[in-house]
C-alpha cells in the first residue's frame, strides 16, 4: 500500500536569489556538488554517470524519485522488486555509514530542481532515458533546472548502443530486426567499468538534504520474486553462465524447462547493464550466440520505439486501426476468462496464471497467450499489453508493446498475419509432457500426457478434470474469422 507522500518544499528552503535576480551561486559548504539521479540504471557497477560524477566533483547526493504517474501504472510486485533494489543500491551507496540513497516523492519536474537547489548542486547525472515517457520528463527537468542555472547531464543509457545510433545505409530507422542487428553488432560496445572505488564512493553524502522525506511503503507480496538488486543480479548471471547457457539454442522455448536467464527484470530496473552480460558471452558458443540475439531483440525495440514513439498505443503499421475488433459484454467476458487463466486451453491458462503468481512469463507462452488474445479472441491488442504492463515485473515499454504488436501483425518484422498459433498444438510441441500446465494449472495434475493439452476431449469420462472450464471458443472457427476480417481490413 502507498502511503501519503513527502512534500518535497519541505526539503529545505528555496533560495532567495540575488537583488539583480539571478539565480544564488550554487555550493555547499564551499564545496562542487553534483546530483546522480537513479532510474533504470540501479546498480553501481559499469555505471557512467555515477563514476563521472564522483569523479569530477568532491560531494555527490544520489536520489531516486518516486513518481507518481509511474507509481500508477506499476503493479504490486514490480513495486515490491523496486522497493528491494532501491534498499540493495542504498546499501551499496554507504547507507551503513549515513550516505546512500535518497528517495523522494513527487513531479520529478519538481522535486529534481528544488533538492539541486537545496544542496546546492549545478549539476544532475543521468543515464539517458530514451522512451516516450522518460524523454519528455528528462526534458522538463532538463528546463527547469535550466531556468535555475542547473544542467542535466546524460552519460550513458541502460543499451549496449544507444536508441538512435544506429542507421540503415540510407540514413533510415531500422524497421527489420537481422539488419538492425547485423549494424549493431558491427557498431559494438565498450567494455563495462567497475564500480567506483570506496575513495570516490566517500564523496557520496546526504549532508543538507534533511530526513523529513518519506517514501511510500510498498506492502510485502506473495509472488515469489527473484532476489533483487545488483549482486543477486551478478549471482544470476553467473549461475546462467554456468550450465543453462549451453542448452539456450535449444531449450529456450520449452517453458517447463529452466533453460531462460531470468535476467529480464534486473534489465529492467538495470541491476546488470547489457554490456556487463556481453562482455562475459564465449563468442563461439552456440548458446552464447543466440542469446546474444535475444538480448539484442531488447535494443533493436527501444531503437523502434525511440524513432516511433506514437507506437507505444498506436499500431506500428497504420492499416491496422482499420481492423475489426470485439467489443461490449462477450468481449468483456473474454478478456476476464484470459487474464484469470480460464480460456479451457490449458497453456493459455498456464501462462496467464504464471503471470499473476510470479509476475513473469515464458517468452514462448507470452507469444502464444498474446495471439489467443488477439487471434481467437479478437480483442484490442493495447488492453493485453496493458494487462501485461501492470502484472510483470520486467514490464518494459518498448519491448512489451512491440512484442504484442508483432505477435498482432501490425509491428516491426511482424509475425505474417496469417500464421495463428494454435494453442493446443503449441503446448503439445513446446510442452510434450505438460511439465509446465501441471505446475500452475493444479486441476490438471491428474491429467494424461496424452490428454494434457486437450483435456476437454475427456468431457462426459470419469477421467475428465473438475472445476476446468471447456474452450471459451473454438480455435479452427475463430482462426478463419481472424483471417476473413484481417482480409477485409487489407480490401
Ligand atoms: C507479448 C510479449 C510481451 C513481452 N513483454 C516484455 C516486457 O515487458 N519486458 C521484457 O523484458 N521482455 C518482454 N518480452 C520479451 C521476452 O518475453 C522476455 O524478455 C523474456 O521472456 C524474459 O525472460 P528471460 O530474461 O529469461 O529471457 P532470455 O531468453 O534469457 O533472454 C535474455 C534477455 O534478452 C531480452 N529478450 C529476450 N527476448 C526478447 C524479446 N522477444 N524482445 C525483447 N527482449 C528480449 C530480455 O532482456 C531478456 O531478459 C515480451 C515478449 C512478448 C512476446
Amino acid at each position: 500500500m502507498l502511503e501519503p507522500v513527502a512534500d518535497m518544499t519541505k526539503l529545505g528552503s528555496k533560495p532567495s536569489g540575488s537583488l539583480d535576480g539571478r539565480p544564488a551561486p550554487r555550493s555547499y559548504a564551499g564545496s562542487t556538488t553534483a546530483v546522480v539521479w537513479f532510474r533504470r540504471d540501479l546498480r553501481t557497477g559499469d555505471h557512467p554517470a555515477l563514476s563521472a560524477a564522483v569523479r569530477s566533483y568532491e560531494r555527490v547526493v544520489c536520489i531516486f524519485v518516486w513518481d507518481p504517474s509511474l507509481l500508477s501504472r506499476t503493479g504490486q510486485p514490480r513495486l515490491r522488486f523496486l522497493a528491494g533494489c532501491l534498499s540493495s543500491l542504498d546499501r551499496d551507496l554507504g547507507s551503513a555509514m549515513g550516505k546512500g540513497l535518497v528517495q523522494l516523492v513527487g513531479e520529478p519536474e519538481t522535486v529534481v530542481p528544488d533538492l539541486a537547489r537545496t544542496v546546492g548542486a549545478d549539476v544532475v547525472y543521468v543515464s539517458a532515458d530514451f522512451g516516450p515517457y522518460g524523454s519528455r520528463r528528462d526534458n522538463a527537468v532538463e528546463s527547469a533546472l535550466g531556468a535555475d542555472g542547473a544542467r542535466l547531464v546524460r552519460v550513458g543509457s541502460p543499451y549496449a548502443v544507444p536508441p538512435g545510433k544506429l542507421s540503415t545505409s540510407s540514413g533510415a530507422p531500422f524497421q527489420v530486426y537481422t539488419p538492425f542487428w547485423k549494424a549493431w553488432r558491427q557498431q559494438g560496445w565498450q567494455q563495462p567499468i567497475p564500480a567506483p572505488p570506496e575513495t570516490l564512493l566517500a564523496k557520496i553524502t546526504r549532508a543538507g538534504v534533511g530526513n523529513d522525506v518519506r517514501v511510500p511503503e510498498v506492502a510485502p507480496c506473495v509472488h515469489p520474486l527473484p532476489p533483487p538488486g545488483e549482486e543477486a543480479a551478478h549471482g544470476r548471471l553467473e549461475s546462467f553462465l554456468a550450465g543453462p547457457v549451453r542448452g539456450y539454442k535449444d531449450q529456450r522455448d520449452l517453458p517447463g524447462v529452466e533453460a531462460t536467464s531470468r535476467l529480464s527484470a534486473y534489465l529492467r530496473f538495470g541491476c546488470l547493464h547489457p554490456r556487463q552480460i556481453l562482455s562475459r558471452l564465449d563468442p563461439t558458443g552456440r548458446g552464447e550466440q543466440v542469446f546474444e540475439k535475444e538480448l539484442c531483440w531488447r535494443e533493436f525495440y527501444a531503437d523502434v520505439l525511440w524513432h516511433r514513439p506514437d507506437a507505444s498505443n498506436q499500431p506500428y503499421r497504420a492499416e491496422w486501426s482499420r481492423l475489426e475488433i470485439d467489443r461490449g459484454p462477450l468481449a468483456d467476458e473474454r478478456f476476464e476468462a484470459w487474464a484469470q487463466g480460464r480460456t479451457g486451453f490449458p497453456i493459455v491458462d498456464a501462462g496467464m496464471r504464471q503471470l499473476r503468481s510470479e509476475g513473469w512469463m515464458h517468452n514462448r507462452v507470452r507469444m502464444i497467450t498474446a495471439s489467443f488474445l488477439v487471434k481467437d479472441l479478437h480483442l484490442d491488442w493495447r488492453i493485453g499489453a496493458s494487462w501485461f504492463m501492470e502484472h510483470l515485473v520486467d514490464a518494459d515499454l518498448a519491448s512489451n508493446q512491440l512484442g504484442w504488436q508483432w505477435v498482432a501483425g501490425c509491428g516491426t518484422d511482424a509475425a505474417p498475419y496469417f500464421r495463428v498459433f494454435n494453442p493446443t498444438l503449441q503446448g503439445e510441441k513446446f510442452d510434450p509432457k505438460g511439465t509446465y500446465v501441471r505446475r500452475y494449472v493444479p486441476e490438471l495434475a491428474g491429467v494424461s500426457d496424452m490428454h494434457i493439452h486437450r483435456p476437454h476431449e475427456l468431457a462426459g469420462s470419469l477421467l475428465a478434470p473438475l472445476d476446468y472450464p471447456q474452450p471459451i471458443v473454438d480455435h479452427h472457427a475463430e482462426r478463419d474469422e481472424a483471417l476473413t476480417r484481417y482480409s477485409r481490413m487489407r480490401a
